[in-house]
């Protein structure tokens, strides 16, 4: 297994001393910097010497510059395939130490120690590294897999509450396309917490871990993983456009609701069924406004989506609680009856 659930440190210290690295370089952004970092520091046996390498937090800094950057401090420390890279952050910071580390040398190595919930159930797994470039989100990229992945349910203490909630959201989506018991334990949690959600933490990172290990290049049931995410990603954009940028997460639920009414339109779930999913994501995920956005601009949005082919919007669906059916074509008219369905929520 190569995502761990290590609740003591315990196993990173056993795996850097087998692996005996020349050197260790760690990978942080301000805030783990500030939050992780003495936690790791503090636990790490190794006689391995390490560098700090500290970047500024925040998707901004997903680029080619940073990139660049990383590239240059790997050249002043004199990194070679002997060293290790320790990815210690979010999302943004294994997505871009990833992307330099599979590129620097055409290869050294990595381990994603990830810090937050959407880091630890989704983005350090899978091997998708990436940066942004032309506002397009990871448009340039590689496929690697880390060493290892550690994961330290202690580093959710310090997490914001709405970053928490975003992770969350992934969480349940797991549930929906592939455990209906995952599902059922995560709706009944009466509020998110660090400790209510580490229990569910395992379950999430092995569902993805198991889908990605049958399907590492998404040429089929990878493309589960993107329930909620083809409508999601639409809304994300023009939250983000109009200068009301809203978490990733609360752009999946929202995907998620109207996918879920899709699958119904569809025929391929009952209403009822739909009915239960969509009230038990609004109890996490309240309506957030999108009546200003048009259907129109939503739909030509979908279209651009780099997962599609021929112009036509391809959408992961629900034919249950925890199976999930991709590749399926599904009208503009269709689309556009989930898109009115969510914006008549609120009434
Ligand atoms: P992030 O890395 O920006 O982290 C969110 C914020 O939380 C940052 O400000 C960070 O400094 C802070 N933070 C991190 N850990 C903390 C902690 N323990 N305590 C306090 N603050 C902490 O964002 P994210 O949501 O983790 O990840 C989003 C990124 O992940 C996006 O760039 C997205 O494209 C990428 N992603 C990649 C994949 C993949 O398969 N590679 C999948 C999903 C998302
Ligand atoms: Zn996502």
């Amino acid at each position: 297994m190569i995502s761990i659930l290590d609740q003591n440190f315990s196993q990173l210290n056993e795996f850097l001393n087998e692996l005996q690295p020349s050197q260790i370089l760690i990978l942080v952004d301000e805030n783990t910097h500030e939050y992780c970092l003495p936690k790791l520091l503090g636990n790490l046996v190794t006689d391995v010497s390490f560098e700090i390498i500290e970047i500024e937090a925040g998707e901004a800094l997903k680029t080619i510059e940073t990139a660049t950057h990383l590239w240059e401090i790997f050249a002043e420390f004199a990194a070679d395939r002997k060293s290790v890279l320790l990815n210690v952050g979010g999302g943004v910071i294994t997505d871009l130490g990833g992307f330099a580390a599979s590129t620097y040398k055409r290869g050294i190595s990595f381990i994603n120690i990830p810090t937050t919930l959407l880091g630890m159930c989704d983005a350090s797994i899978g091997g998708k590294t990436g940066i942004d470039h032309l506002f397009l989100k990871n448009i340039v990229g590689t496929f690697a897999t880390p060493e290892k992945i550690f994961v330290f349910p202690d580093f959710l203490q310090t997490l914001p509450f709405a970053e928490l909630r975003s992770g969350f959201a992934e969480m349940l989506k797991h549930g929906l396309i592939a455990d209906e018991k995952h599902w059922n334990d995560l709706i009944a949690l009466e509020n998110l917490t660090p400790e209510n959600i580490a229990p569910f933490l395992e379950t999430s990172m092995l569902i993805k871990q198991n889908v990605v290990e049958k399907d590492f290049k998404e040429q089929n049931i990878r493309k589960t993983l993107n329930f909620g995410h083809t409508i999601g990603h639409a809304v994300e954009s023009l939250f983000l456009q109009k200068g009301k940028p809203i978490t990733h997460g609360e752009a999946v639920a929202l995907g998620m609701i109207c996918e879920t009414h899709l699958s119904f339109l569809e025929n391929l779930i009952r209403e009822k069924t739909a009915i239960i999913i969509v009230n038990n994501i609004l109890r996490f995920f309240p309506y957030l406004p999108i009546t200003e956005f048009s259907t129109d601009e939503m739909i030509t949005l979908m279209k651009n989506d780099k997962k599609n082919e021929a112009g036509n919007i391809n959408f992961s669906l629900l034919v249950g609680i925890g199976e999930c059916k991709f590749d399926c074509l599904v009208s503009a008219r269709n689309i556009t009856y989930a898109l009115h369905y969510y914006q008549n929520l609120t009434a």
